[in-house]
């Protein structure tokens, strides 16, 4: 903290260290014991194909049923999870629970083939030695369709070590899981590596789409990450979409995928079921389920 707040806050470092540490201390060993006491859950939120309305996929995001905090976004404790190592076990067990989420959806006989499960992946999991090996034996284990999960990682990450991720990468496309490389526009990414990299998608990072339209210059931006996108022969989604006006502008450049709280905010996996039939009775009326 005393480092964005600047100089003037020199003088109370010391104090505020101490609290912060102390504070720090206390929620890693939290954090820690959180995975054996069972209070992660994961939340869905769907991503729809922004020309047909359909359900193409669903993003898993973690949430900590805090025992005194209350539900806390991943936000609040995913960076303190990679500083510690702790978001190895945590991503573990994402993939874990998603695929067993995602096997029991198939179990209830609902029709998931053209949907795909994301899951987000940190910089430490990436750099990991065996996670392809961990992520196959996992989908082996519930008996999930690769061609149903598909993996995000950020640009940053991404452009961080771009060969050593092209490897690992690599792997999982000859597998046919599908990546996609989230938060894009926000990480300078190398247009190079860019090319290079097996890779199926992008993202456009939600800060580019919250001000449009109001924005001309976010609009730019997405323009041309739409654009890029295209010539790599990537899809595209946009992220964050809240308007009407933002899925209208999406649409309309060409932007293959739309997720964000116009269509549905992240949900409750237990609520994930009731969702999907209510989409499916709704597509099958007159309109979609989905404004688009
Ligand atoms: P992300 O992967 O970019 O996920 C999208 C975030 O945007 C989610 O926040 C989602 O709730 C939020 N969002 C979606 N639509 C809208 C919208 O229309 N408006 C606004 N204002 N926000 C929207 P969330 O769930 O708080 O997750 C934040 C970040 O935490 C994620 O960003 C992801 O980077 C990370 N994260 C979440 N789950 C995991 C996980 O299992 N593992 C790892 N390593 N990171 C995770
Ligand atoms: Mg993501
Ligand atoms: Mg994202
Ligand atoms: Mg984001």
């Amino acid at each position: 903290r005393a480092k964005s707040e600047g100089r003037n806050t020199v003088e109370f470092y010391t104090s505020d260290m101490t609290d912060e540490v102390l504070k720090r201390m206390m929620f890693a060993s939290q954090l820690r014991s959180a995975l054996d006491d069972d209070q992660f859950v994961l939340y869905y939120q769907p991503q729809y194909d922004l020309s047909t309305g359909e359900l193409v996929g669903v993003e898993a995001l973690i949430r900590w049923q805090h025992p005194q905090l209350g539900l806390l976004c991943p936000e609040e404790f995913i960076p303190l999870a990679e500083e510690t190592g702790l978001i190895v076990p945590i991503g573990d067990w994402v993939l874990r629970r998603a695929c067993r989420t995602l096997r029991r959806w198939m179990d209830a006989g609902l029709d998931l083939n053209r949907m795909a499960v994301n899951i987000n992946l940190s910089s430490k999991q990436l750099r990991h030695e065996h996670l392809s090996e961990q992520v196959l034996n996992v989908l082996k284990e519930f008996n999930v369709p690769a061609e149903n999960i598909e993996l995000e990682i950020t640009e940053g990450t991404l452009m961080h070590d771009p060969k050593s991720a092209a490897t690992v990468l690599q792997r999982f496309m000859d597998e046919g899981i599908e990546i996609a490389i989230d938060d894009f526009g926000t990480g300078y990414s190398s247009l190079s590596y860019l090319k290079r990299l097996p890779i199926n998608k992008l993202k456009i990072d939600r800060s580019f789409v919250q001000d449009i339209p109001e924005s001309q210059s976010d609009m730019e931006i997405a323009r041309a990450v739409i654009a890029l996108a295209r010539s790599l022969n990537l899809k595209v989604v946009g992220e964050g979409v809240e308007t009407e006006a933002q899925a209208a502008f999406l649409r309309e450049e060409g932007c293959d995928i739309g997720q964000g709280f116009l269509y549905s905010k992240p949900i409750p996996e237990h609520e994930m079921v009731a969702h999907f039939t209510e989409n499916a009775l709704s597509s099958s009326c007159a309109g979609s389920a989905v404004r688009v």
